[in-house]
């Protein structure tokens, strides 16, 4: 069983976004960027199913600029066995990044496609259901469990009141959750190892696939600063002043 996983570069989740004086997008200059959050769990995930002697190989896909190699290599030291990173400088929307994946599965063949649920500079959440769309493959989005049993793969996602089990037929696209798995930490050996493995890079031209975005951003704001709160004696002050101010009681 072949599983192949999207992973994309992102800013670090720790890191506070600057937006650009002009509005036009982030200032990601010098900005720590690290693995998607939800890609890493995907990934994750992936290398338990093939440490469970499941999967036979995962392959780790990612679209963008020629940096998008070290998420590749972080993806790699997690325990995939090869990658491939799609390279472009244009700006990629998710639909663009549906359709490129759509041409990897194409050449791939693979039996299960992880991705996140959504990414955390975007906060889309679409490329795997467009994926799914495109490719006419089964989806369960926002995994919180998942096995292959036999033929078939069961999903658990967690819905309003309980959780939901899904099966599938594979090959299919499962979008990964927060709960689906914690990853692990990569150590100096793995990342020493991941260097040697093989990363092939391709371009969309010779995917066949036009990336041109479709929307345009019009503009990025800040959010309005908070304003600095009022600190209150007693508890009497404090039901005054959400009487007066909140109006909350
Ligand atoms: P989004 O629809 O943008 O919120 O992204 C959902 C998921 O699609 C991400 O968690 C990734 O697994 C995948 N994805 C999005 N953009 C890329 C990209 N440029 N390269 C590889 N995978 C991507």
């Amino acid at each position: 069983m072949k599983v192949m996983v999207a992973v994309k570069r992102v800013l670090d989740y720790n890191v506070k976004p600057r937006v650009r004086s002009d509005g036009s997008g982030l200032d990601l200059t010098n900005a720590k960027m690290s693995m998607n959050p939800f890609d890493e769990i995907a990934m994750e995930e992936a290398v338990r199913l093939k440490e469970a002697g499941v999967a036979t190989e995962v392959v780790a896909v990612s679209c963008g600029t020629v940096q998008s190699q070290e998420t590749l290599r972080t993806a790699l030291a997690i325990g995939a066995d090869r990658a491939i990173l799609v390279e472009t400088n244009a700006e990629l929307q998710p639909l663009a990044v549906a359709k490129l994946l759509r041409a990897i599965v194409g050449k791939e063949a693979p039996d299960l496609i992880l991705l996140g649920k959504q990414a955390i500079d975007d906060d889309a959440n679409q490329t795997g259901q467009m994926l799914a769309a495109l490719a006419g493959l089964p989806q369960a989005t926002f995994a919180s469990k998942l096995s292959v049993e036999g033929e078939r793969l069961l999903v658990e996602r967690e819905v309003d009141g309980g959780a939901e089990t899904l099966a599938s037929p594979m090959p299919a696209i499962v979008t990964s959750d927060l709960r689906l798995n914690e990853p692990r930490y990569v150590t100096l050996p793995s990342i020493m190892k991941a260097k040697k493995k093989p990363l092939e890079t391709m371009s969309p031209e010779a995917l066949g696939v036009d990336v041109a975005p479709r929307l345009q951003t019009v503009r990025i704001e800040e959010p309005t600063a908070r304003k600095a709160g009022v600190r209150v004696s007693d508890v009497s002050a404090l039901l005054t002043a959400l009487r007066n101010e909140a109006k909350v009681l």
